[in-house]
């Protein structure tokens, strides 16, 4: 049986999607080939990863805008540090929010004294700092949209006087957002859009071009975006499935329907943790994040039990991260609502027994 699967990434994605991906291995389209035993050059697999890009560009509102999707290999950690080797000139500005943050900070200070804006790490980064400002003469500045670790998401973006890159691994496609305010979007597949082994990246061409480093090949957007995302062989697997997602997510209505299924979401999951008095909500209620909501509870002894009831309910992953503690539910766009209503009656079934 299918469990309820909760799990911060690698995580849930549709059913449908599973399905045609494993029929796509056993023989793709009907053409007596695997997905993944055809050369990426070959016009079946071009057509896939030109599809993926178009879609992507296409949820996000950026068609025309300037804008290109890359699918490259390395995971959202070697993005932090692509960021600074295509845009670090002089000096950047970060947003320290999270963990993610932090290691995003800490490879671009490999290039440059990073200036961090603003950061909550004095409060275990249970909020996202807000009211700071953002150095005019400096290359970029860069966020993390939803803090997937600590369960906090910008609700509000500065309007950035210098380019604006963002981390959106474990957000992206989940809500809409004027997309256009962004320079580089970057987002790790395994929370979002797809199996691990991929990473999509947007980029404003016109951001590119103005530092004087030489670029290693495999680091250079250029280079990428001038090889239509096949300089080298591509992550082919995760590339089709992300592809599946994303026209299931078309199919849905897109951004602004599967939002309206977030928020349904969240809201049930957020009003048990408030009303409940087992449960304590880590965040700060104005940036809690509708994608990982973290909570603890009150009194640990009660956790085996609450443990062995989410196990026979079927619930999957929502054990939570080891620097915060406590649970962690996440519900990202393929998470049904009917799983976080099994884990809202576990929650008020132990508040009835305990
Ligand atoms: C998971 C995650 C990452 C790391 O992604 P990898 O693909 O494992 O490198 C980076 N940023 C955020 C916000 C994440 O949630």
């Amino acid at each position: 049986m299918k469990k309820h699967n909760f799990s911060a990434g690698p995580c849930i994605l549709p059913q449908e999607v599973l399905q045609k991906a494993s029929q796509a291995v056993l023989d793709l389209d009907n053409s007596g080939l695997s997905l993944i035993e055809i050369s990426h050059r070959s016009k079946a697999f071009v057509d896939i990863m030109e599809n993926a890009r178009a879609l992507a560009l296409e949820l996000l509102g950026l068609e025309g805008k300037g804008y290109k999707a890359l699918f490259l290999q390395g995971g959202a950690s070697t993005q932090f540090l692509m960021v600074a080797l295509n845009l670090l000139e002089k000096r950047a500005g970060y947003l320290n929010s999270g963990t993610w943050a932090a290691k995003a900070i800490k490879e671009a200070q490999i290039y440059d004294d990073i200036y961090e804006v603003a950061s909550s790490k004095d409060a275990n980064y249970n909020y996202i700092p807000k009211g700071y400002e953002i150095p005019e003469d400096y290359d970029y500045f860069h966020c993390t949209s939803n803090n997937t670790i600590f369960g906090t998401q910008m609700k509000e973006f500065p309007n950035s006087p210098i380019p604006m890159v963002c981390d959106m691994s474990s957000d992206i496609f989940s809500r809409s957002l004027d997309f256009s305010k962004f320079d580089i979007i970057y987002a790790g597949a395994q929370k979002n859009m797809g199996p691990a082994g991929t990473t999509l990246v947007i980029v404003k061409e016109d951001v590119l071009g103005k530092v004087s480093r030489k670029i290693p090949s495999m680091m250079d957007y250029k280079l990428h975006i001038d090889k239509g995302s096949m300089f080298n062989t591509p992550p082919v697997f995760a590339v089709y499935t992300s592809m599946l997602t994303l026209e299931w997510l078309k199919a849905q209505g897109g951004i602004t329907a599967i939002e309206k299924e977030n928020e349904k979401k969240a809201r049930l999951m957020y009003s048990e943790i408030d009303l409940n008095p087992l449960f304590k909500g880590f965040a700060a209620k104005e940036d809690r994040s509708n994608m990982n909501a973290t909570f603890t509870l009150e009194n640990e002894n009660l956790k085996e039990t609450f443990d062995t009831m989410l196990k026979e309910a079927g619930v999957n992953g929502l054990n939570g991260h080891r620097s915060v503690g406590g649970y962690r539910a996440s519900m990202y766009n393929a998470l049904p609502l009917d799983s976080v209503k099994v884990v809202v009656e576990v929650m008020s079934e132990l508040e009835r027994k305990a």
